[in-house]
């Protein structure tokens, strides 16, 4: 990767007799600082400067080790010094002239990227060449500041890492169970619906689970709590289902969420007169003008919940948790989540509205790793002696590093995400149903929560999708509750009378 910049120092008045100690500066001072922190032979070159009264032009050209951008903020505290001490001359800005970087690629960007004017693709280089200048969307003093080129230098790497859509995932078996003579081989999504336990939702990937179905959720769910959240002492609490930009941003969401997210957007206004066009046109048609809506309703604000813990940290934000409270342990069970699969939907297995209780627990890394030893052992009972399945635990990549990349995340070894995943013996494949991620700081560095001692506070979360559970247990086990292992037959009790039709 390779950097060019030209800019100029703004001088408060024109610096002529200072030309001699400029030019041994450059000459000689500059380059250690230039390449400080840096390889031999490697960080910044000034190729080339000119002194014309009160501008000092520079032209700098770079590697990856000290960029260009960083090197000329390196620059100004000397040259301020020389500049002031002897000649009475201060640098009042600095006014960016050309700004490229250039890096080997196979690939060009297809779409825009701020503060990039013009993206160049030829014979394996890709050239960004950005806007420039004081406006706002251009790269000038303040943007080198703010670490705008690291950023769009951060998401080249990227996007030139592994291909658009998505980075290989790690996947690691650590450990899978004895296998089971399955009791069904069906899809049992299909007799679901034939037995009139489920039917289809009105919207895409939605069901509407009859007595039947809604019992066998609330058995599945009456395990966790007995068998995980009452031993463990996990405290219940009700986290928002609706989440903001502000929640995403900080959770890392907003890097990449958005293909999935199922967006809201509130009305422009409560105003009735506002909606007197929409409710008379839906009046005279009887039809909804969805158009008609779209120009009447304000831009998103947010999304349904996507993964669901983020938006309980806005509750700890800004605070500092007693060593006595640590770890602090609680669980949500109260709503829906939500995700737009496309055309990934399938049965109940992939739905766009879905239940699932998250389990969160915050502490210090010790209490972090400790306690997902010990939701791994309770899980562990529930797969093996209650639901009897045929299971497996895989180390993937977490979700924050798939989205963000290992950027900065590096030290964070220990975190990371185990996903449990159970055989559908209907179509050979393995279903992800629940997992268990140690998020490293992830959260509490994101809302800034800290821990009274002082250490760095860490977290965990894990997400039991009931609809998952469902679908591995059926699937393995069918419907027919004599087939069901005794353990679980024992819990589940009494067979709803359902709903019936004519
Ligand atoms: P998959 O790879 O199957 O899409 P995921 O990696 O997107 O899963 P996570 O983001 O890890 O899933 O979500 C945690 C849990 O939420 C999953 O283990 C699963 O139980 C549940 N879940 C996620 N997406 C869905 C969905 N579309 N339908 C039903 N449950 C889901
Ligand atoms: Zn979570
Ligand atoms: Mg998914």
């Amino acid at each position: 990767m390779r950097f060019h910049l030209v800019a100029s120092f703004r001088l408060s008045a024109d610096a002529g007799d200072a030309e001699e100690e400029i030019a041994d500066f450059f000459d000689d001072g500059a380059s250690e600082i230039l390449q400080k922190g840096a390889s031999q032979g490697q960080g910044s070159k000034i190729v080339g400067w000119e002194l014309s009264g009160d501008k000092i032009r520079l032209d700098i050209r770079s590697d990856r080790y000290v960029r260009a951008h960083d090197a000329i903020l390196r620059l100004r505290k000397p040259l301020a010094t020389i500049l002031g001490k002897k000649y009475r001359v201060g640098i009042r800005g600095l006014d960016v002239e050309k700004f490229e970087i250039e890096v080997e690629s196979k690939k060009t960007i297809p779409h825009k990227i701020p503060y990039v004017k013009e993206i160049e693709h030829q014979e394996g280089v890709l050239k960004l060449i950005l806007d420039v200048g004081e406006a706002d969307g251009q790269i000038g003093e303040p943007e080198l500041k703010n670490n705008v080129p690291d950023r769009i230098v951060n998401l080249l790497d990227d996007k030139l890492q592994e291909g658009y859509g998505g980075k290989a995932e790690h996947w690691e078996l650590l450990w899978e169970s004895a296998p089971r003579v399955p009791k069904f081989e069906k899809d049992p999504t299909k007799e679901l619906i034939d037995r009139g336990w489920i039917k289809h939702g009105s919207s895409r990937g939605q069901w509407i689970y009859g007595p039947q179905g809604a019992h066998l959720f609330r058995v599945l769910e009456r395990i966790v709590m007995e068998d995980i959240i009452e031993p463990l002492g996990y405290q219940e609490m009700i986290f928002p289902k609706l989440v903001t930009w502000d929640v995403w941003k900080k959770s890392g969401h907003a890097q990449g969420v958005y293909p999935e997210i199922y967006y809201v957007c509130p009305p422009k206004t409560r105003d009735p007169v506002h909606w007197e066009e929409v409710m008379d046109y839906y009046k005279v048609t009887g039809e909804v003008p969805t158009k008609l809506i779209k120009e009447k309703i304000g831009e998103p604000i947010g999304g349904m919940c996507y993964a669901q813990c983020p938006p309980s940290w806005v509750f700890f934000q800004g605070g500092t948790l007693p060593n006595d409270s640590l770890p602090v342990k609680i669980f949500d069970r109260s709503g829906t989540s939500h995700r737009y699969e496309s055309g990934g939907i399938h049965g109940i297995e992939r739905v766009d509205e879905f239940h699932r209780i998250e389990i969160v627990w915050m502490g210090t890394s010790e209490q972090v790793k400790e306690e997902a030893e010990k939701l791994k052992d309770r899980y562990h009972k529930i797969f093996e002696d209650v639901l009897e399945l045929h299971w497996r635990m895989a180390w993937v990549t977490p979700w924050f590093m798939a989205q963000e990349g290992k950027a900065g995340l590096s030290e964070l070894e220990e975190a990371g995400t185990v996903d449990y995943e159970a055989l559908l013996p209907y179509n050979g494949d393995w279903l992800e149903f629940q997992n268990l991620s140690n998020n490293g700081y992830k959260y509490p560095k994101g809302f800034n929560v800290k821990a009274q001692s002082g250490e760095q506070l860490w977290s965990g979360c894990s997400g039991v999708g009931l609809e998952r559970w469902a679908s591995a247990f059926l699937a393995q086990k069918g419907l027919d509750v004599e087939n069901w292992p005794e353990a679980f037959r024992e819990r589940f009790g009494e067979m709803p009378e359902g709903i019936r039709f004519l």
